[in-house]
């Protein structure tokens, strides 16, 4: 029988994008709920994407995980790569293609170069941690005078490229959470040149992001603060690609109780923890 996909009355299509590299906890499942809410509200779309590009991180066991423990918070979403969808393959390591075909389109541009700084080269640049993001700005050390169109080259393979920010510009954009406004980021002092694909062969976490939520027709992106800044880098990336700029909703993160955001490996809040030890999922709302 062909699947039928449960198309929503109005335009709105929201995403939920987990990484399976950990258990999800209490903050993921929040910021997803938000995402469903806000699909709801607007009789939208809520699409589930799988964002396991990078294979040595993201097991098996969590790509289960993640389905089980979100269907027990509460969650469900019409398209995706357990349901299928207009927008298949869901899953980000499916897609190369789409992804390698954004990477050519930004070299031709002449917006992108190849960069040989190791991640120790990096770590030595010394400044303090940024609030939102702990990305410091790239010293451009690989960045050329200019950045030239190439059209000869075969492919993204054995080098990081790093996407040209134009300094000096100013990228500004609305949240849709009243809790953050209107945010405002200066190229070249506020975030730097960034990666858009990795040594390994392996396409960067924004470019993904850029490419997937224009093919997949998303209007809206819900998601933790602690991507504020990427959204300025991802609006960057859509211009470059002749993309249409999205909304943005950004959610506070949650903390623990010593004020520290929460991470996959705190296992103690994660859904798969609290599932199992039978609480409710109206934990989820009420644990701090
Ligand atoms: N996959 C990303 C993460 O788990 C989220 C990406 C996004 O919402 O843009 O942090």
């Amino acid at each position: 029988m062909k699947p039928s996909f449960s198309e929503g009355s109005s335009s709105y299509r929201g995403r939920i994008a987990p990484t399976p590299s950990g258990y999800l906890h209490i903050g993921h499942a929040r910021t997803f709920l938000a995402a469903q809410l806000r699909s709801q509200q607007q009789n939208g779309v809520l699409v589930f994407r799988n964002e396991d590009l990078d294979l040595d991180r993201c097991k098996l066991q969590y790509v289960t995980a993640m389905y089980e423990d979100l269907k027990w918070a509460g969650l469900a979403w019409q398209e995706g790569p357990d349901v299928g969808g207009p927008f298949a393959p869901y899953s980000q390591s499916e897609r190369g293609d789409l992804y390698r075909a954004a990477w050519r389109k930004l070299l031709e541009m002449g917006t992108i170069y190849p960069c040989s700084c190791s991640r120790k080269d990096l770590a030595q640049i010394a400044q303090a941690p940024q609030d939102e993001d702990d990305e410091p700005v790239y010293p451009g050390k690989c960045r050329p005078t200019v950045t030239r169109s190439q059209t000869t080259m075969k492919s993204a393979r054995g080098s990081n490229w790093r996407f040209r920010v134009p300094d000096g510009e100013t990228i500004t954009f609305m949240d849709n959470n009243g809790l953050f406004g209107t945010r405002s980021y200066t190229c070249g002092k506020d975030l730097g040149d960034f990666l858009v694909w990795r040594r390994d062969d392996v396409p960067a976490y924004q470019l993904a992001v850029v490419v997937d939520d224009a093919a997949m027709q998303v209007t809206e992106v819900v998601r933790g603060a602690d991507l504020l800044k990427s959204t300025a880098r991802q609006i960057l990336l859509q211009r470059s690609l002749g993309l249409p700029q999205l909304e943005y909703f950004h959610c506070q993160l949650v903390t623990d109780e010593n004020g520290v955001r929460l991470a996959k490996r705190n296992d103690a809040l994660s859904l798969r923890t609290l599932r199992l030890n039978g609480h409710h999922p109206e934990i989820l709302m009420t644990q701090r």
